[in-house]
């Protein structure tokens, strides 16, 4: 499918602006195919977006909560009469399967409508009388906020930012991915076109416009979704002025499946094949390693490569019965060979999964037939490493024990899951060091927006969603008023 390319616009103050420097966003299943273009903004722009978002700070900092919560769901409102629009050009820059695409603005409107639900929680003071007199424990808006976020899921991991932000009183510069930055730009126009000029600006570019946001003496918050090691240099940056931070990062999210996990269970089976393929295995919280304990493993993977060959279909993100589409960018494509190469060369079995539904599309976009590791070694690199795309090994375990020590060795925690017994899984999940884990299910599916969300050691710090991913726009403020 073939259209004029969209241009869309920079954020700065209430303005629209265009820039003749310009990133061109192309098409995964098509990459001659240019699907539109996003300002490629200069520092100097980042800074008047940064300057403009802390003049307004001054006044949305002491606005109307009530009136937040109204422009909010105005808001919230012209994405779903937007959804079939914004969800088909996300599903053409990204590549993701248009299902997935509608599935993200589905979550991220569920958020929204969380956070609009339960901001006055936070924001109401709490009063508390006692024998010294009396407190008042505010939650303050912080200020500016940062926004930086990735590709895999550009617009729900920017709502995720912007609606606890904007609702608790802080201002925002947003920069989303050049690898996707289309649709969320389109979401980011709509939400700001409801606030006051300079509440909530977007700017464009990469690691340049990046380090602005995180060095800026003005920025009091950054909120980063992306790699673990973008964040090592976001926390550099930002130390000299010791901001406030909320980091979502990489994982390599483990499964573990028990000796009395039924091998017959076509449900869970379905469940783990559609959490490690979902958006080409292109998801922070997706299980990127399967331990099988080895009682019950040749079983587990002969059933498995049934329940992958039926649902994964690969192919046009368009087509009707496509499940997974090309990986988002040809950096990806050649890393993820890259892994499997290595661990082939070392002897692992690479098993091809799923139907190929467009054949003619492979050899030309960025499409990566999903494969099954077997064999690998358990220190080999496409076991420790966080391979984001469609290829997962499956290891035999003995004991429990060591199960949970692999586990655990990983320098990531951000989810897992265990299937089995469902008490028996539970006290195994105890064990294991990660912010997130899932009973009989895993990735999206095991997904709650009413519940924080965020990962431990390299995986991140501070939390998203739930209460906790709105107060974290906060700073508590405690007054005292002695008797
Ligand atoms: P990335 O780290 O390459 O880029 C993320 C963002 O950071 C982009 O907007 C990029 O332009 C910007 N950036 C790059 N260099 C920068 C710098 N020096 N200073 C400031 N910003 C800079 O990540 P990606 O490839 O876009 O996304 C994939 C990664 O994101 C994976 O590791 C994935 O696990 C992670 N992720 C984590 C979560 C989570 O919730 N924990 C969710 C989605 C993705």
């Amino acid at each position: 499918m073939s259209k004029e390319p969209i241009i869309v616009s920079a954020i700065i103050n209430g303005e629209k602006i265009q820039t003749d420097k310009k990133i061109a966003r192309e098409n995964p299943t098509h990459p001659e195919q240019i699907v539109g273009y996003a300002p490629n903004n200069t520092r100097e722009e980042t800074i008047q977006a940064i300057d403009a978002a802390h003049e307004a700070f001054k006044t949305w900092a002491w606005s109307n909560v009530d009136d937040r919560i109204e422009r909010m769901n105005r808001a919230i409102q012209k994405i779903k009469d937007q959804m079939p629009e914004i969800s088909e050009l996300l599903a053409r820059e990204h590549g993701k399967a248009l299902y997935d695409a509608q599935g993200e603005i589905a979550i991220s409107v569920m958020w929204m409508e969380f956070a609009v639900k339960n901001v006055k929680k936070i924001t109401t003071p709490e009063e508390r009388k006692h024998e010294n007199g009396r407190t008042i424990i505010a939650q303050d808006p912080i200020g500016v906020v940062s926004a930086i976020t990735p590709w895999n899921y550009p617009i729900s991991l920017s709502t995720i930012k912007i609606a606890p932000a904007l609702l608790t009183g802080n201002t925002m510069v947003l920069k989303p991915s050049p690898f996707a930055p289309l649709a969320v730009s389109l979401v980011t126009e709509i939400i700001a076109d409801e606030f006051p000029a300079g509440v909530l600006n977007l700017v464009n570019g990469d690691a340049e416009v990046g380090i602005e946001l995180t060095s800026n003496p003005k920025i009091a918050k950054i909120a980063f979704t992306g790699g673990t090691n973008t964040a090592k240099h976001i926390m550099k940056a930002a130390s000299d002025t010791i901001k406030n931070m909320t980091l979502e990062l990489g994982g390599n999210d483990a499964a573990i499946v028990l000796e009395d996990f039924d091998v017959n269970d076509e449900r869970a089976l379905r469940r783990m094949v559609i959490s490690n393929f979902l958006s080409a295995g292109q998801i922070c919280m997706i299980a990127k390693r399967v331990y099988v304990h080895r009682s019950i493993y040749d079983a587990f993977v002969e059933k498995y490569i049934e329940a992958a060959n039926k649902w994964i279909r690969v192919g046009d993100p368009f087509h009707p019965e496509v499940t997974v589409g090309p990986v988002n960018n040809k950096n990806q494509v050649d890393y993820v060979k890259s892994l499997v190469e290595d661990a082939k060369n070392k002897g692992a079995k690479i098993i091809p999964l799923g139907t190929i539904l467009n054949p003619e599309l492979m050899d030309n976009g960025y499409f990566l037939q999903p494969t099954l590791v077997l064999g690998a070694d358990v220190h080999d690199r496409v076991v420790v490493e966080e391979q984001f795309g469609p290829t997962v090994p499956i290891l035999p375990y003995d004991s429990e024990e060591e199960v949970i020590n692999l586990h655990n060795e990983s320098i990531y925690g951000l989810t897992s899951s265990v299937w089995g017994e469902e008490e028996h899984a539970i006290k195994v999940a105890r064990r294991i060091e990660a912010g997130t884990t899932m009973i009989n299910t895993a990735a999206v599916q095991g997904l709650d927006v009413h519940f924080p969300f965020g990962g431990v050691k390299q995986s991140g710090v501070g939390r998203e969603y739930g209460l906790d991913g709105i107060k974290s726009y906060t700073e508590t403020h405690v007054i005292n008023i002695p008797a």
